[in-house]
């Protein structure tokens, strides 16, 4: 929690009970969720809380890379915490069963930038690398 605090200071945000409430909620179920899942859970704490907060937030959140967001069926969209706030580079891996999203550093988009970068005549400057898969845990329940 300390280290998503410090986050928030460093990017001008002050550190409210319900910006807390939001970080410790994904903190503690180490899941994705919706805005509106999110803003479910936050109604019971915060009763007149509304869907446009909670979207902000979470934008906000994205932003300084507390959360990362996923792309799901649909278009819908969904924010997981980013354990990495430290910035070094990794990527996230979710898993579409029961939803838990964990990261990795092994990345060998190296090889692959060369051949595209020949292919298309573009400098490629950043890469996003999304992986979606079925984990261990869930695994085990099939
Ligand atoms: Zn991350
Ligand atoms: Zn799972
Ligand atoms: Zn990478």
């Amino acid at each position: 929690m300390e280290k998503y605090k410090k986050l928030l200071k460093e990017n001008g945000l002050k550190i409210t009970p319900k910006r807390f409430a939001i970080i410790s909620y994904f903190l503690k179920n180490n899941k994705y969720f919706t805005p509106y899942e999110i803003w479910k859970f936050m109604k019971k704490k915060f009763k007149k809380i509304g869907l446009p907060t909670i979207y902000r937030n979470l934008e906000q959140f994205e932003k300084i890379g507390i959360l990362t967001r996923v792309e799901g069926e649909e278009n819908r969209f969904y924010y997981g915490i980013c354990k990495k706030t430290n910035k070094k580079h990794h990527h996230h891996i979710i898993c579409t069963s029961c939803h838990k999203i964990s990261d990795f550093e092994i990345c060998n988009f190296g090889q692959l930038k060369k051949q595209v970068e020949e292919i298309t005549e573009f400098d490629i400057k950043e890469h996003h690398l999304f992986l979606k898969g079925i984990c261990q845990n869930c695994k085990k329940g099939v």
